[in-house]
């Protein structure tokens, strides 16, 4: 059982100032696994106060004694790494290998990239008499969502750290555990205090407080976009700079000659595995009408071979959903999806035989489906893929662009060019082509409502600094 009874601030624990305890369960058996406090808006006001504080100096370190800090994270980072992997586990149901493989690594490589950033970084920039500075925005606020609670916390902290700004982070109120790994990480490293502050606590209370802020310059925010909406409400009367992260329908778009054994690959490895709480999942598959029923016969016997179950177990494939609250939810779409008129070909409602105990969902595919319905429309969050016929390319591109979200893309062909070519064409931030492999230090964000801003690599460390000239 992990209680975890303080907050992390100004390089203390300390517990809050009106504690109050939120209970956490297994998302695969629904066992208690631990307690954790909530801080409230109190402990944000002393954090944001501590992390204003510590900018001072630390805003004005360079860029070399930045690095050696980072350095010094990494090497803390590898020393955790699997008490990490634990937490994850417990905390999000994420089966074993896919933590070590994706959770962890997607994390590392943000402090690794931000250390070799930092070495050739150009800050300032000189033309004439004119110079032209990057300088740390301030305090950097970071609320982050519960489906990648390492990559999420640790990703936007080394760009702040690295642009020399200072830390509040709130994460979500599911998955505290790693986030209080992270803290002792930045303690074990020597992160001077103040510069980086952990306030575990809910949403509503203390990533309100933190959005609110007046001593916060930045807030740096993934989740939903109901959510984002509140954030930049409460951001808006003091002007900061909010750039958020949110949610997606993602395309996948089949051109007619689709290798459909490939295809089936991106649908496991970024649909499936993560239980389809994956802000990019490729939850719309457009399948040229000719072709699918023929899809179909290939993807139905590889959803249906899944292994589901227990997250510790090695042989898992797909763990349960987190919770009780995001297993209705996912119910609710699927029972939306039959009443809509779709067709099921597997899956559906209720749970997998011999697991009723935890949150398990059952892998499902909808065919038939046309892009209005709400199971196209809306980000389900869940296991859930819609098959969507289409006529022409030129057809497919409209369906891949009529929704609010614009994060990713996935296109499948044996042809590079037209692959290409339709990539170009899809209103996202990120279109994978062939069952490839994200570049996570590469710009990650979305067009539309799936956000503003962009994070990882240097792009993500531009959204920590302001611009000043000097001119003389
Ligand atoms: P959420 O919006 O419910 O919560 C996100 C964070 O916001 C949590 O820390 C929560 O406590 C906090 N929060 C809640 N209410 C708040 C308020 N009024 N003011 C300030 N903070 C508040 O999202 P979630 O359910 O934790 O995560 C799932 C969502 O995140 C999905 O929509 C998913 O697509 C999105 N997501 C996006 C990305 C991306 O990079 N684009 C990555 C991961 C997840």
């Amino acid at each position: 059982m992990r209680e975890q009874n303080e907050l992390y601030i100004d390089g203390a624990w300390r517990v809050p100032i009106q504690p109050s305890v939120l209970e956490l369960n297994h998302p695969a058996t629904g066992e208690p696994t631990g307690r954790v406090t909530l801080g409230g808006e109190a402990d944000v006001d002393a954090a944001v106060t501590a992390a204003e504080r510590a900018f001072i100096s630390y805003s004005r370190t360079t860029p070399r004694e930045r690095i050696a800090l980072l350095e010094r994270v990494l090497t803390e980072f590898d020393d955790r790494f699997e008490d990490l992997v634990q937490a994850v586990t417990e905390e999000v149901g994420a089966p074993l290998p896919l933590v070590r493989g994706a959770h962890l690594p997607t994390a590392r490589v943000q402090i690794a990239t931000a250390i070799e950033i930092l070495k050739t970084y150009e800050f300032t920039e000189t033309r004439g008499e004119t110079t032209i500075r990057k300088e740390a925005l301030g305090v950097a606020g970071l609320i982050t969502p519960w489906n990648f609670p390492v990559l999420q916390p640790v990703g936007k902290t080394v760009s702040a750290l690295a642009a020399g700004c200072t830390v509040v982070l709130k994460p979500a109120e599911l998955t505290p555990s790693s986030a209080v790994i992270l803290a002792e990480i930045m303690d074990a490293a020597g992160v001077p205090a103040g510069v980086f502050n952990l306030v575990t606590g809910r949403g509503s209370v203390a990533g309100s407080a933190l959005s609110a802020h007046p001593g916060v310059g930045t807030v740096s925010f993934t989740g939903s976009v109901a959510t984002a909406t509140q954030v930049a409400i409460a951001a808006a009367p003091t002007v900061k700079r909010v750039t958020s992260e949110l949610g997606g329908k993602s395309p996948h778009i089949l051109l007619p000659d689709a290798d459909f054994a490939v295809a089936v690959e991106t649908a496991k490895s970024w649909l499936l595995a993560t239980t389809g709480q994956l802000c990019s999942a490729p939850s719309r598959t457009l399948v040229p009408r000719d072709r699918v029923e023929e899809f179909l016969s290939v993807l139905v016997p590889a959803v249906e071979a899944l292994r589901v179950g227990d997250p510790r177990a090695e042989e898992t494939f797909m763990g349960p959903l987190i919770s009780a609250e995001q297993w209705d939810i996912v119910q609710g779409y699927i029972r939306r999806g039959l009443d809509e008129g779709a067709r099921l070909e597997t899956g559906g409602l209720g749970k997998p035989a011999g697991l009723e105990a935890g949150h398990f969902a059952r892998p499902t595919v909808f065919s038939d489906v046309d892009n209005a319905m709400t199971i196209a429309q809306e980000e389900i969050f869940g296991p859930v893929m819609s098959v969507i016929a289409y006529d022409t390319v030129e057809e497919a591109i409209a369906i891949a662009n009529d929704t609010p979200y614009g994060l990713a893309a996935y296109v499948t062909s044996g042809d590079l060019e037209a692959a290409n070519a339709v990539a170009e064409r899809i209103r996202a931030g990120y279109v994978l082509i062939n069952d490839t492999d994200f570049d996570w230090t590469a710009p990650w964000g979305g067009y539309k409502r799936s956000g503003n801003g962009r994070e990882f690599g240097a792009a993500g460390l531009g959204e920590y600094l302001e611009t000043k000239v000097i001119r003389g």
